[in-house]
């Protein structure tokens, strides 16, 4: 089978160098005769392993050494709820921007919790989508905290800066841009992000918090959401997901060696100019999002025929370029293209959109 570029925007793609080293360890890790996901995550083999993991994303991402690493379950939408419950007292509220459908979620979810304040920052330039500058943003200056998410998964909206708050605590669902490119983490109160998209496997989500903010966690809190308790048990209070926690190990080291976030982010730079700058060449694709706002990881483009739909998508599922369907609400195609996602995988795309626009123009 010839090579297959998979588009996904998760579970999406991961490095194929990992999967190859996963494979070859897969039943005899480390000599113990064992597949990691039989040993005990008390184990102090795997307790090194896990250990390293941790270590490998601080230096990574440059973490600071007043905020603890966590290492859970329960995914993008399991922080919905424990970020409330974790930072939301009562009494306080919390600002919620709503910049696409991820960000939404959140606040339906949130509001479970407690008082919600929410900023709709979406707008319309002359019939492009384009988001409202963080520095208008009305926030609350009693918040208890402003959640955002910096790239909108669906819609293909970024927030590339990091809003000033005057001292509120920003919280930022990054499930589709860790690791993207460089971000400096003391500006943040707390970093979520389900691993399935430029970390690992689905089933493990990674919580990034500052100290300050641990122990004032809501008295209905699942033990297993808490975060104070999750930090003073090494992220191993209940069973992790281990297997899961391994391969985010084995994509960390397969980043360092690439040279870190810094060169990653210089190739990601590069796939998603190509792409937009082809879309915008052409008239036969579309992106209608304002160029300070479109994603570098999750380009949703539409055909201005719409009824090529299913032959674009059958013709290009045939060569090897898969799950380019974009997502129900938005429709059109997408491309996610995350840091697993070689500069090969989208010149590969281009060479077929350009073909196909030529046999159908
Ligand atoms: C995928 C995604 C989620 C949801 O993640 P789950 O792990 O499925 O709960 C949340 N936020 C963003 C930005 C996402 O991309």
């Amino acid at each position: 089978m010839s090579e297959v570029f998979n588009f996904c925007a998760g579970p999406a793609m991961l490095p194929t160098a990992v999967m190859a080293k996963a494979q070859q360890e897969f039943t005899n890790w480390q000599g113990t005769g064992s597949s990691v996901m039989e040993l005990s995550h008390r184990s102090s083999i795997y307790m090194t392993m896990a250990k390293k993991a941790e270590t490998d994303l601080r230096e990574l991402m440059s973490i600071p050494d007043n905020y603890q690493v966590l290492f859970c379950h329960g995914g993008g939408r399991g922080q919905f709820s424990a970020v409330p419950l974790n930072l939301l007292p009562q009494g306080k509220s919390a600002d919620y921007i709503v910049s696409g459908s991820w960000s939404e979620a959140a606040v339906a979810e949130a509001k479970n919790f407690g008082d919600i304040n929410v900023i709709n920052i979406n707008q319309d330039t002359k019939g492009n989508s384009s988001l409202l500058g963080s520095s208008e943003w009305p926030l609350n200056p009693d918040a208890a905290y402003v959640h955002y998410c910096p790239n909108e998964t669906v819609n293909g909206l970024e927030i590339n800066t990091i809003p000033e708050t005057n001292g509120v605590p920003i919280v930022a669902d990054m499930s589709s841009t860790i690791l993207s490119h460089e971000i400096d983490v003391s500006k943040f109160g707390l970093i979520y992000a389900g691993a399935q998209k430029n970390i690992g496997p689905s089933g493990l989500t990674i919580v990034i918090v500052r100290d300050d903010l641990l122990g004032q966690a809501q008295t209905a809190t699942p033990c297993i959401m808490n975060y104070k308790t999750a930090a003073d048990n090494d992220s191993m209070y209940n069973t992790p997901p281990t297997y899961a926690w391994y391969l985010a190990g084995l994509v960390f080291e397969w980043l360092k060696e690439l040279g870190g976030v810094k060169e990653i982010a210089k190739i990601n730079q590069l796939k998603a100019e190509l792409l937009y700058q082809a879309i915008d060449k052409s008239d036969f694709y579309l992106n209608n999002i304002e160029p300070q706002y479109r994603s570098k990881m999750n380009i949703p483009f539409w055909l201005k025929d719409e009824s090529l739909n299913e032959k674009f998508l059958s013709e290009s599922e045939a060569v090897g370029l898969t799950a380019l369907k974009g997502h129900r609400i938005v429709g059109g195609m997408r491309a996610s293209i995350y840091n697993a996602m070689p500069l090969a995988g989208v010149e590969a795309l281009l060479e077929f959109m350009q073909k196909f626009e030529k046999r159908n123009s």
